[in-house]
């Protein structure tokens, strides 16, 4: 079962995280995701749906739009479809505890094969229709490791900015990851006082995030 390790990570009485859906049949268009994950370490969580799963890579760089940049890419358990419209906190403490930010979705496309490709073989070149990346990407599989790289092939999509950079914020909710941890502090805060001013919020909250 193909979402078992994802399940055994987590604890769902905690994290609002989704449970999965049995695994559902492939659909015709295949999406795509990309987290920007603040956990112990900032990284870009890369999915790809495929046979009903998303298919994931922890990218602790992120994409680079520069096809001379070939980003590290670590294979993780697959996810839940439904994990693509994830964007929110997982407690600390839990697995992969910190905010998760939509930074961009759309729909994937394999370049060298149809949809019945698989990642075996350690090599994918694909087509990004997203609403931040597009044109064709490859990941290919470092030897029998689950260490991956991840490309931009050249094509009129490449660039030399720093997509990261430039594009931070999310795709969902317009918001930068700062913010979507700072939503969570302020909620868990009020909860605890009756009485609160807009200026002692503000500072309980900056205190909670700096942390
Ligand atoms: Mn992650």
């Amino acid at each position: 079962m193909a979402l078992r390790e994802y399940r055994r990570k987590r604890n769902f009485g905690s994290t609002k995280e989704p449970f999965g859906k049995k695994t559902s049949k492939s659909s015709k268009r295949l999406t795509f995701v990309i987290q920007k994950h603040a956990a112990s370490r900032l990284h870009y969580d890369f999915r790809l749906e495929l046979n009903g799963v998303l298919k994931s890579w922890a990218v602790p760089k992120g994409p680079s739009l520069d096809p001379h940049i070939k980003r590290l890419a670590v294979q993780v358990e697959d996810h839940p479809l439904e994990y693509g419209k994830f964007e929110g906190t997982i407690p600390q403490g839990e697995y992969g505890g910190g905010s998760v930010l939509l930074w961009d979705r759309g729909i994937w496309e394999p370049l060298d094969k149809d949809e019945k490709v698989t990642l075996e073989e350690g090599k994918i070149k694909f087509l990004l229709k997203g609403k931040k990346l597009h044109g064709a990407w490859t990941l290919v599989r470092i030897g029998d490791t689950s260490n991956w790289l991840l490309m931009k092939e050249t094509d009129e999509y490449a660039s030399d900015e720093d997509i990261t950079e430039l594009l931070p914020k999310s795709v969902r909710s317009g918001k930068v990851i700062e913010a979507i941890g700072r939503s969570k502090a302020s909620r868990v805060w009020h909860s605890h006082s009756k009485k609160s001013t807009a200026s002692t919020r503000e500072h309980t909250v900056r205190k909670t995030t700096k942390k």
